[in-house]
C-alpha cells in the first residue's frame, strides 16, 4: 500500500527530500522498517500543557502504519508508563536521559540481548540498567553545595514544590520524583560558575546535561539507550531506518545516532541553537505541531515494509 501524502507540515517532500541532499551513500536511501524515537517534554508533548493533540494526525498515521514509537525522555518509568497508557503504546522506552531500558516481555526473542547486558526482569517487563545509582548522584548532589554551588535537586524538594515548578498536577509531580538513574536539578550561577560546576561533576565520575533543567547522571545518555534498542530492532526486523526527534540539547546523542534526526521549534519559535546534527531535519512547528508536521511529510515517501 502506498501512503498518501497528508497534505500537511512539509507536505509533498517525502523522505529523501527531507535530507535537502541527493541522498546518504549509506542511510538515508535505505527503506527498512522505520523506528521512530522521541523525546516527550517540549517535542511530542506541549512544553506547558503536556498535550500532545497536535500530533493526532501523524500519530494516527504511523499506528495505520505499525511503526513504533520509542519515547526517549528525562522523565522517570512510572511518569513514561503514565503517557504509554494515554497514548495507548506498547513499546520498549527509554527512561531518566537513558539511563534505563524498558522492555515488554516478549517483544524481542531474549536471545538477541548481548551476553554482558544486566538485564532485570520486573513484573512483565525487562529493564535494562544503564545510568548512575540513584542515591550516589543525591550524594553528589549534597557534596556540590558543601562546595558551595547553589544546586537545589527534585530530591530536595516537596511534590508541591516540583509541581510549582514543572506546573505538572500533583500526582504527576509525585511520579517524577521517583527516579532512578538521573537527578534534575535547579542551579543558581553564571556562565563561569556553570563551566566550574560542570569540572566539579565530571571529577566525580558524573556527567551533566540540560533540558529544562539541569540533569546530574553517570556514564549514560539518550543516544546509548537509543544504539542498543537499534541493534535490538534490526535483529527483529532486519533493515530499520531510525528516526529521532527532539527539542534540546539532551537529545543531541541520540539525534546524532540515527538516520533522520528531526529537531521540533522550542516555545519561542526558534529551533535551539546547540543542536547542528548531521542532516538535521529542522521541523516547522513548535513541540508537537512540529513533530505532526515532520513525521507526515517524511512518512509521506515511504512505503511500509510490514512484518
Ligand atoms: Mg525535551
Amino acid at each position: 500500500m502506498r501512503l498518501r501524502n497528508m497534505g500537511e507540515g512539509v507536505g509533498s517532500r517525502g523522505l529523501a527530500a527531507c535530507h535537502g541532499h541527493p541522498g546518504h551513500p549509506d542511510r538515508g536511501d535505505r527503506m527498512g522498517k522505520p523506528v521512530i524515537f522521541t523525546d516527550l517534554d517540549g517535542t511530542l508533548l506541549d512544553c506547558v500543557t503536556y498535550s500532545f493533540e497536535p500530533a493526532l494526525p501523524a500519530l494516527r498515521l504511523i499506528g495505520e502504519m505499525d511503526i513504533p514509537i520509542v519515547f526517549c525522555s528525562s522523565k522517570t518509568r512510572d511518569e513514561i508508563e503514565c503517557c504509554r497508557r494515554n497514548l495507548g503504546n506498547g513499546h520498549p522506552f527509554i527512561t531518566e536521559n537513558g539511563g534505563g531500558i524498558v522492555i515488554p516481555a516478549g517483544y524481542f526473542d531474549p536471545r538477541i540481548f548481548p551476553v554482558h547486558t544486566t538485564i532485570v526482569r520486573e513484573n512483565e517487563c525487562l529493564v535494562i540498567r544503564l545510568g548512575a545509582s540513584y542515591p550516589a548522584l543525591r550524594r553528589a548532589i549534597r557534596e556540590l553545595r558543601s562546595e558551595g554551588f547553589r544546586i537545589t535537586g527534585f530530591g530536595d524538594m516537596s511534590v508541591a514544590e516540583v509541581a510549582e515548578l514543572t506546573k505538572l498536577p500533583r500526582d504527576q509531580a509525585r511520579l517524577a520524583k521517583r527516579r532512578d538513574y538521573d537527578e534534575p536539578f535547579l542551579f543558581d550561577g553564571n556562565e563561569v560558575e556553570t563551566i566550574k560546576l560542570e569540572k566539579a561533576v565530571w571529577a566525580k565520575g558524573f556527567s551533566l546535561t540540560s533540558g529544562r533543567f539541569f540533569h546530574l547522571l553517570g556514564d549514560s545518555d539518550k543516544g546509548k539507550a537509543v544504539a542498543l534498542l537499534i541493534g535490538f530492532f534490526r535483529q527483529k526486523y532486519g533493515e530499520i531506518s531510525s528516526i529521532a526527534v527532539g527539542d534540546g540539547p539532551n537529545d543531541i546523542p541520540m539525534l546524532e545516532l540515527v538516520d533522520h534526526p528531526i529537531l521540533v521549534r522550542q516555545p519561542d519559535g526558534s529551533h535551539n541553537s546547540c543542536v547542528d546534527t548531521p542532516r538535521l531535519i529542522r521541523a516547522e512547528g513548535i513541540g508537537p505541531e512540529g513533530w505532526n508536521s515532520a513525521l507526515l511529510g517524511l512518512l509521506s515517501g515511504l512505503e511500509p515494509v510490514r512484518k
